[in-house]
């Protein structure tokens, strides 16, 4: 076989953007265990240690227990190094996280806005906003790597756009990165909120499970797909977007999009809240919705088991595609509880092969309202600590 032929399966050298990966768990190591994962040689690995400690990457660690000798130095991941903000806009809510390079929040602020207002008064007021709370930890915009955010409508991920979102109409195709990134002078990622909802769920509750399905119920209802342990966006970031598939039903519901039948039009907060107030009880929002079941309204607990059931059937199909080993329920309807697991457990376990069901948990989320600057957070880390990220920036 030729040389080049052979080089192919050579064992990839890995570069130091590549060995800090494996630092990026937190855990402390010595130049010795490094050598030993990456089969490199020790002055090699030391030349690494070396420019990742000059960047602020990674720090002294202590002194690992030795049987006899010196004992050597262990080194291990710096995250509070720089940091990044994480946003996650709703369409009357924004959530503000300023994180370290862990996604530990240091300071976070929530408050009630109008994404109708367009891109120019929202993110106005995002700078402004972030501007306060980098400046509260005694940070400075020289600190912040990068911005994560999260829109709640369809985002073409290569370029950070929306694409006709339904409820932020005057957001179509703003260049939210360039917007903020004039501003802050770091990197902008932008995806819908769903998506880093499942990103923030899955890192911080869930990291060890590779195949888990997240689904936003709320004012309108999303799914993000982690598939072998990677958020998957499709071809130009729309996958998971189960709010507007036509529900089994055959409902002539009016659904926003201009469909009729749309799981969004029958299962959504604001769906559930239209039918409570027919049948003559106050419900305006998804919150309302909630707070009825938690009150023990047995009309209002009956709508939203029967919500689970619709969502459940898309789940269903959404479970003989993907084969998730976990499902999480998050949003605000998830605050419903029991009722509207119950639902969808009912039609999903009924509806499943046994073989997809076997393994399948079906939980409401754990980070819930945090989910999003989580998930933004994770988005914004990755894109500044990936391997080739790290070899620009410390050759
Ligand atoms: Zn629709």
């Amino acid at each position: 076989m030729p040389t080049e032929e052979l080089l192919k399966f050579a064992p990839r050298p890995t570069g130091a953007g590549e060995m800090f990966q494996m630092l990026r768990d937190g855990q402390p190591r010595t130049r010795a265990d490094l050598a030993a994962v990456t089969g490199q040689a020790r002055s090699t690995i030391a030349a690494r240690i070396d420019l990742l400690m000059s960047a602020g990457l990674i720090a002294p660690a202590g002194e690992a227990s030795s049987t006899g000798g010196r004992p050597p130095a262990t080194f291990a991941f710096n995250p509070s190094a720089k940091i990044v903000l994480a946003v996650d806009l709703g369409a009357t809510h924004a959530h503000l996280a300023v994180t370290d390079l862990s996604s530990h929040v240091l300071v976070e602020r929530e408050e009630a806005i109008a994404i109708a207002d367009g891109p120019e008064a929202v993110l106005g007021w995002v700078i402004r906003c972030a501007d306060e709370l980098i400046a509260a930890i005694g940070r400075t915009h020289a600190d912040l790597v990068s911005v994560g955010v999260g829109l709640p409508g369809p985002v073409e991920h290569s370029t950070g756009r929306p694409i006709n979102p339904p409820i932020m109409p005057s957001w179509d195709d703003a260049d939210v990165p360039t917007i903020l990134s004039r501003h802050f002078d770091a990197a902008v990622l932008v995806d819908n909120d769903v998506n880093i909802m499942a990103l923030g769920e899955h890192r911080t509750a869930w990291p060890q499970v590779d195949d888990l399905l997240f689904v936003k119920v709320a004012t309108g209802i999303g799914a993000g797909v982690i598939s072998d342990g990677q958020l998957r966006r499709g071809a130009r970031g729309a996958a998971g977007d189960i709010g507007h598939v036509a529900t089994a039903t055959g409902s002539q519901v009016q659904c926003r999009c201009g469909n009729t039948g749309c799981l969004e039009a029958v299962a959504s907060g604001q769906a559930i809240a239209a039918a409570l107030r027919e049948v003559g009880l106050e419900a305006q929002t998804s919150a309302d919705v909630v707070d009825l079941v938690r009150a023990g309204d047995l009309v209002a607990s009956h709508a939203v088991r029967q919500a689970g059931r619709d969502i459940g059937s898309v789940l269903a199909s959404c479970v003989s595609l993907l084969n998730p080993s976990m499902i999480v329920i998050g949003g605000v309807v998830a605050d419903a509880g029991e009722h509207l697991l119950a639902g969808i457990r009912e039609i999903v376990y009924q509806r499943s092969l046994p073989l997809a069901t076997q393994d399948l948990r079906i939980v409401t989320s754990q980070t819930r309202r945090r989910a999003g600057v989580l998930g933004a957070s994770a988005m914004a880390v990755d894109h500044v600590l990936s391997p080739a990220a790290i070899d620009a920036l410390i050759v």
